[in-house]
């Protein structure tokens, strides 16, 4: 089999660590019961991973244990957080503010809301990606219920500064929520600290299985209401039926609790390759940084190259590495990402964008390879044919090189 391409695409998933795959193995097999079950010790068994496994995750976010609900992922979280509460509280109001750059799991719920007559603001970004906090606090209204703004971009790693727009919606009185699926434990996440009302998680992306995630729901200080989204056997405080899948739920919390023991070391493991692969790439001219240049995670790294075809520059690095583009594929059309746009770049620019998502598995042999052939490919198309590439308007273009 040839070589596979080397894997930089850690924002869309991860592999599964052996360590979490060995914890999760037991659950399947020997230890397979419901967790549901009480008159029998397979029940106990399950019951008792799930207890543990709740408990590591409310550490992991300085919450309770019966304030996480598990989910299949943050797209179920995100849709329970913002329907759930809009669904319990449209008496008290109707206006929901977020942010353009949000991920699509939290923009649809939301655009679902105002075709039932909810009122939406969609705060813009400044050029580096973060929101102005004095836009936040001129969007407030006596009717506003929710904000939800994501802990860290999945396009641009930027990193919302969450304590200060905790603290504006506790003034406000106004129930927060973050969508931290890029960031559990990967930087520090406090619901306290931050005044967390809600808060979406996923396993998947930091080295867990795919299909679970949870929604840190606070009991206390306010108490959240929330209306369920699935309704059955009346699991999770009834906030989510469905039996419980034991052995994602083991390495779910395996994972948070791995990445969080290995957080100090791994964080500046990243950003020393990430600022390698900055720094080899940025002698290149017109190459732009996309997002914020220090307040984003550690293992993420997204340019603009100008002077170059966005579907020719991604089909160039195709064979030596799997990296994300500009352009979010969508089931009917492919269309320039809406994060680069809301920073302000051309439809041109957001197509030829690249999203490296640096991870636990990348070595810095792995990090100086994939810079060599980036540029070398970015050389390559811009002598190819400067000026038709320059004067490109918009793929798809005909890919004119094939890297050797
Ligand atoms: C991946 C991701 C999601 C979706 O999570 P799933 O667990 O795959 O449903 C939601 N929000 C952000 C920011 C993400 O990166």
């Amino acid at each position: 089999m040839p070589q596979r391409p080397i894997y930089l695409d850690c924002h869309a998933t991860t592999p599964v660590d052996e360590r979490v795959l060995e914890a999760m193995l037991p659950y399947f097999t020997e230890r397979f019961g419901n967790a549901a079950s009480m008159g029998h010790v397979y029940g106990w068994e399950a019951e008792a991973a799930v207890k543990q496994s709740r408990e590591m995750l409310a550490i992991a976010v300085h919450a309770s244990p019966e304030e996480i609900i598990f989910t299949s992922g943050a797209t179920e979280a995100n849709n329970l957080a913002i329907k759930g509460v809009a669904e319990a509280n449209f008496q008290r109001g109707r206006h929901i503010i977020t942010v353009v750059t949000e991920h699509n799991a939290v923009l649809d719920p939301c655009r679902y809301l105002q075709s039932l007559g909810f009122d939406v603001t969609f705060l813009p970004v400044q050029g580096d990606g973060l929101i102005n906090l004095a836009d936040l606090e001129r969007a407030f209204r006596p009717d506003t219920i929710l904000v939800s703004v994501m802990a860290a971009n999945n396009e641009i790693g930027v990193l919302q500064p969450l304590s200060a727009i905790g603290a504006m919606c506790r003034e406000h009185q106004v129930l927060f929520h973050t969508d931290a699926a890029q960031a559990i434990a990967k930087v520090p996440l406090d619901v306290e600290a931050m005044n967390i009302d809600l808060m979406s998680l996923t396993a998947h992306k930091v080295y867990g299985p795919k299909g679970i995630g949870a929604l840190f729901v606070r009991r206390r200080n306010p108490r959240v209401h929330l209306t369920p989204q699935l309704h059955g056997g009346g699991h999770e405080r009834g906030l989510r039926s469905g039996t419980l899948y034991t052995p994602q739920i083991v390495g779910f919390a395996k994972a948070v609790e791995l990445a969080i023991a290995e957080m100090p070391s791994e964080t500046r493991r990243l950003l020393h390759l990430r600022d390698r692969l900055w720094q080899t790439l940025s002698q290149l001219e017109d190459i732009e940084l996309n997002g914020h240049p220090t307040q984003r995670l550690p293992g993420n790294l997204n340019i603009s190259v100008s002077g170059v075809d966005g579907q020719a520059l991604h089909l160039g690095l195709q064979p030596v590495m799997a990296v994300s583009s500009g352009a979010a594929c969508t089931s009917a059309k492919v269309a320039p990402s809406h994060v680069l746009q809301a920073l302000g770049r051309s439809e041109e620019l957001a197509y030829a964008s690249i999203r490296f998502g640096i991870g636990r598995f990348n070595t810095a042999a792995e990090i100086d390879q994939a810079a060599k052939w980036t540029i070398a490919t970015i050389q390559a198309l811009r002598q190819a044919n400067p000026e038709a590439v320059k004067n490109s308007v918009s793929p798809p273009y005909p890919v004119q090189f094939e890297p050797t």
